[in-house]
């Protein structure tokens, strides 16, 4: 069999369907993992890299005392899998293969991911002959090129790969795990430091930095209007910028008609077609329509993958020879862009446009295929359209402008205007997305005369310096040789996930900042490119196999701890600085009660809560949902009433839940509970709150005494109060139980609200679990629940409740456990099955059996059945076993059924005992026939 290994499953179905050439191709599934037959070939898709590289055991405590950050340097590193499935699937294939071709993507990563699966196809198949096809776009004739002319595994080029993956592992596990520790921050809050990613969030703060210490600079602007067939015309004063005031304002003033044109300058301009698309300048292209860097990325792959783009990840801006233009231009003749596609074969220049950067790898991404609307989607069509028309336009003519300056004077005072037009418009005709834009003019004569319909002197600022978009700063790292064309949307979109950049264009957090700063204060190598690209031109190295791939993770070792040497010499004040000023993005205002600092505090696990800087002395405190809603911080309005910033819960992938101002979210979200309250009337409720008493748990927690003072009641009205709040505070448990118990056992659906539901329901007296354990389905199908749904978590609800019943009579968990597991689900059980059945059901002894129905009939308030002593149990079971043919698991059998000794057998009824156990009943009637034979024998005997 030939086995094709693909980078996704998507690329080794399309594989599979051009290299059958119209044979049937059939998919089939193992473990979920698909693979694709024709002929005597099969294709299996992987996921991308399948293993992980991860340290050796031993180093997965954060705070061991022998495995501390630096010693992560020098850890050995093993390839765990991470998609055990695919693994399991590639290595049996593996065996009965007697060729394997790797067709994973043409570029470092994919050599690597290639080099993993040849690796573990090696671990089962030592002599299969293994080989490589390269291709920089999934159409039939690249893909037929490739496999017709396989090569080896470039392992050179997958070891730079290799390199980067160990440095990187090593550079961002310790220094991650020195900057949290240090820090005194764990779980969901620890503070990442990255090879890459530090450079690049430090380029950001230092710019936050130049625009915070930017200080504008007035000027002023002088045009004025004037008029020519009609038509408006602004000319502005040559000067440009004055910084003068008073300069500025003489000017203006004399400033008089005529206005005279002086010279008029007309010439042409050439507008060069732009190059092929690289990575980069595709990114920056798609930005200006609006696609953030992930998601042009994203949409690239997923064109490439199906066929209709060429590889997205490319340095080159070069059109290789061996690129077939005429049949890429005769492909897209049959998109929906033919007209265009046809004018530019009319019109094509000699030769495309070429860049400045030639490699070897893959052309710049072009068109492969013809995609329409309908099929794709309009955002992958808009990436679609923007690099087909971008590959007509490096064919297209350069364009011609027409370009116009007038220049004027008024009474001494130099004026000029400038207009362009389009005289050819070349590459423009199938490339709208430049932003050149033609001023057409009127004609001028020279001498001419002209009125002055306004003067104008603008006051203006300078601006400081923008801040980077995700492009620009793409555009940044690449000049700075920061990262790769595969990994630079990826690291900018890590910084935003690990909330160390917000916005568009970025803007650094608090914590970005802070850890950025510490960072360069003790150990700056970490922050500064240098270090970075030497490790990238190491790579290369590497690639070209000039130095061996341990040669260079030992050299960035030594890099790596030099940096320890440092921060560890600082490493208290490194964590108290990074305490001391992150604790400000947490808070949030004045406390309510005492004025002490309200703020966010995180505790270990997922509780989150909003507390007072002066606890215990105040104790106020405002919940907020666990952090599987979202990570609570601040947000940087304000409430007008508390002066208190607004919280938000963040989480990866969802839309942020806006908590607003937490004190009025706290107010609000508690008045229904309180008005739950019998005694509680309006006066007393705003009592209660200008006592800063605000939720049913403050009351319910409350000394009587105080509650009477606080809130002015008398000593028992206070202590009536108290023990309804606990009676609601009950309530409110019990029904966020069957909340939750809901949320467990119905599955979302859109439009399925679990609140909505608990409120139709509370309409038919269901508020808790004991009521919803004896609810009518019909009750549930009212609050929109299906039939089938309703039985299910009827079932569901009624076997947890009588588990939670059985809890309360005091049985062991363990016990209740092997009940449950046999079908005793409810204390009625245990009253109507017989001791000894339920002893031989649970395999417990019969004496603790018989302690438990004890348990259970005191809770239910019922007699007590009468104990059968374990003696006379054993000696009936040794009774029975001595019969011919009984063995073990029968007699369980039988004392199941309360057949626990002879006597019982010939009393039974054979039919009866047969439904009990599930013997044959002529079994049964033999075994009667043997005992009672046996008991004939015995008297004989005597
Ligand atoms: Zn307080
Ligand atoms: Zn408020």
């Amino acid at each position: 069999m030939h086995l094709i290994v693909a980078e996704k499953n998507i690329s080794a179905r399309r594989i599979a369907e051009i290299l059958a050439g119209g044979k049937k191709v059939a998919e089939k599934k193992d473990a979920g993992v698909s693979t694709y037959s024709f002929g005597d070939t099969t294709t299996v898709g992987l996921r991308g890299h399948v293993v992980e590289v991860d340290f050796e055991p031993g180093y997965e405590n954060w705070r061991s005392e022998t495995a501390t950050p630096r010693s992560l340097i020098d850890a050995k590193t093993i390839k765990v899998p991470t998609e055990k499935r695919i693994v399991t699937l590639l290595q049996k294939l593996s065996r009965h293969a007697d060729l394997v071709t790797i067709a994973t993507d043409f570029d470092t990563e994919g050599e690597l991911i290639g080099k993993e699966a040849f690796e573990l196809v090696r671990a089962v198949n030592k002599t299969v002959k293994i080989d490589r096809a390269r291709f920089s776009a999934i159409t039939p004739q690249e893909i037929k090129t490739s496999f017709a002319n396989t090569t080896d595994l470039d392992f050179a080029l997958a070891e730079a790969g290799e390199a980067r993956q160990s440095i990187d592992l090593m550079w961002g596990a310790s220094l991650t795990r020195f900057i949290s520790l240090a820090a005194r921050r764990g779980g969901n809050n620890i503070l990442s430091v990255g090879r890459v990613q530090s450079p690049t969030l430090s380029m950001i703060v230092d710019r936050e930095k130049e625009i915070e210490k930017f200080v504008p600079k007035k000027y002023w602007q002088l045009a004025l209007l004037t008029e020519k067939a009609g038509e408006q015309i602004e000319a502005r004063h040559t000067n440009g910028r004055f910084k003068d005031q008073n300069i500025a304002e003489l000017a203006r003033d004399r400033t008089k008609e005529p206005l005279v044109v002086t010279e008029v300058r007309e010439g042409t301009k050439q507008d060069r077609s732009p190059s092929p698309f690289d990575t980069t300048t595709y990114i920056v292209a798609a930005a200006r329509l609006g696609f953030s860097a992930a998601n042009s990325m994203r949409l690239a792959e997923e064109l490439y993958m199906n066929g209709y783009i060429s590889y997205p990840r490319t340095d080159n801006t070069v059109y290789p020879a061996s690129l077939d233009l005429n049949g890429v231009l005769a492909t897209i003749r049959n998109s929906p862009f033919k007209k265009d596609v046809e004018w530019t074969i009319a019109h094509r220049r000699p030769e495309p446009t070429r860049g400045k950067k030639s490699s070897t790898d893959h052309p710049p991404i072009h068109p492969t295929g013809v995609a329409t609307k309908e099929g794709i989607g309009d955002d992958a069509f808009r990436i679609y359209e923007l690099v087909l028309r971008r590959f007509l336009a490096t064919l297209a003519p350069d364009a011609l402008w027409q370009t116009l300056k007038v220049n004027f004077d008024a009474c001494g005072e130099p004026y000029t205007t400038t207009g362009g037009h389009l005289l050819e418009p070349g590459w423009h005709q199938v490339y709208p997305f430049s932003e050149a834009k033609e001023t057409i003019l009127p004609t001028f004569a020279e001498k001419e005369k002209l009125p002055i319909h306004k003067v104008t002197l603008d006051e203006k600022e300078t601006m400081p310096p923008a801040r980077y978009t995700q492009s620009k700063l793409i555009q940044r790292m690449e000049e700075l040789g920061l990262g790769t064309k595969s990994t630079r949307h990826e690291v900018i979109a890590k910084l935003v996930s690990r909330k160390y950049v917000e916005g568009n264009p970025l803007r650094p957090t608090l914590v970005g900042r802070v850890v950025t700063e510490a960072l360069e204060h003790h150990s700056d190598a970490i922050t500064k490119p240098d270090m970075t690209q030497m490790i990238e031109s190491h790579m290369q190295q590497i690639k070209e196999s000039k130095r061996s791939r341990d040669d260079v993770i030992k050299e960035s070792r030594s890099m790596l701890h030099k940096a320890f040497d440092l921060l560890e010499a600082n490493e208290q004040v490194i964590g108290d600085d990074i305490r001391d000023r992150t604790a400000e993005e947490l808070n949030l205002g004045r406390c309510p009660v005492c004025g002490g600092m309200l703020a966010i505090k995180h505790l270990r696990g997922s509780t989150q809560f909003i507390g007072c800087s002066r606890y215990p002395e105040c104790t106020f405190n405002i919940g907020l949902p666990v952090t599987q809603w979202g990570w609570a911080v601040r947000t940087d309005d304000i409430c007008e009433k508390h002066q208190l910033h607004f919280v938000r819960l963040v989480r990866k992938g969802a839309r942020p839940w806006d908590i607003g101002c937490p004190f009025c979210h706290h107010i609000s979200s508690n008045t229904e509970s309180l008005t739950e309250i019998p005694s509680m009337n309006e006066a007393l409720l705003e009592k209660a709150r200008s006592r800063h008493i605000y939720t049913v748990a403050e009351i319910a927690k409350s000394e009587p005494e105080r509650l009477a003072k606080d809130l002015e009641l008398a000593p028992d009205a206070a202590q009536i109060l108290k023990s309804e709040a606990g009676g609601v505070l009950e309530k409110l448990r019990r029904r966020s139980e069957c909340r939750k118990f809901m949320r467990n056992h119905l599955i979302p659906r859109k439009g399925r609200s679990y609140a909505k539901i608990m409120g139709t329901l509370k309409e038919s007296g269901v508020t808790d679990l004991a009521s919803l354990a004896r609810a009518s389905p019909a009750a549930l199908q009212k609050a929109g629940i299906s039939e089938n749904e309703a039985r299910d978590l009827l079932a569901e609800a009624r076997l947890t409740y009588n588990g939670q019943v059985l809890k309360e009579t005091g049985l062991p968990a363990v016990s209740l456990k092997k009940y449950l597991a046999s079908g005793i689900t409810g204390p009625d059980d245990f009253v109507s099955v017989p001791p000894e059945k339920l002893s031989a059901m649970t395999g417990m002894s019969p004496g603790t059996v018989n302690r438990h129905v004890a348990l259970v009939c005191e809770y239910l308030h019922r007699p007590v059945p009468v104990k059968i002593p374990h003696a006379r149990i054993e000696k009936g079971r040794k009774e029975l076993l001595s019969i011919k043919g009984m063995t073990d698991p029968v007699a369980e059998k039988f004392a199941g059924a309360g057949v626990i000794n002879g006597d019982n057998l010939l009393a039974a009824d054979a039919q009866h005992i047969s439904a009990a156990t599930g013997i044959d009943a002529e079994k049964i009637r033999n075994f009667q026939l043997l005992m009672k034979k046996k008991r004939e024998n015995a008297i004989i005997r005597i």
